[in-house]
């Protein structure tokens, strides 16, 4: 991979964890600003699976996240772009369509079919 291209995917994943960083602030506020009294046990029901939504979004993007940094150190250690399961460089398409991956197609397959097969 040129340097330029790993500048371009560097970039992408920085907007990628500026615009979590942003989602985070925000359900941080809205978490504050409906931790009031609610009379109604029927709006606090739907609060509180509203809540438990939005956590599970936040915990989503929080491993996205993790693997944003993971994949911004392996930028500045020179081994981005290469798969963790077999050595082989990840194809530039598949890097632009998941920035953070650190598997190859051949080995995401294969590792998505042991997660079939132990019934996952
Ligand atoms: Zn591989």
């Amino acid at each position: 991979m040129t340097n330029e291209e790993l500048q371009i995917f560097k970039k992408q994943l920085e907007g990628m964890k500026e615009s979590i960083n942003a989602d985070v602030e925000r359900t941080l506020d809205t978490l504050t600003s409906q931790s009031g009294n609610i009379p109604d046990p029927n709006d606090r029901a739907s609060m509180e699976s509203d809540l438990s939504f939005e956590l599970r979004i936040r915990e989503r993007e929080r491993r996205l996240g993790e693997k944003i940094d993971e994949a911004l150190a392996r930028i500045s250690d020179g081994s981005y772009g290469v798969c963790t399961g077999c050595g082989q460089d990840i194809s530039i398409q598949r890097l632009q369509a998941r920035p953070v991956t650190e598997l190859c197609i051949e080995c995401k397959t294969k590792q998505e079919q042991r997660e079939k097969e132990q019934g996952r």
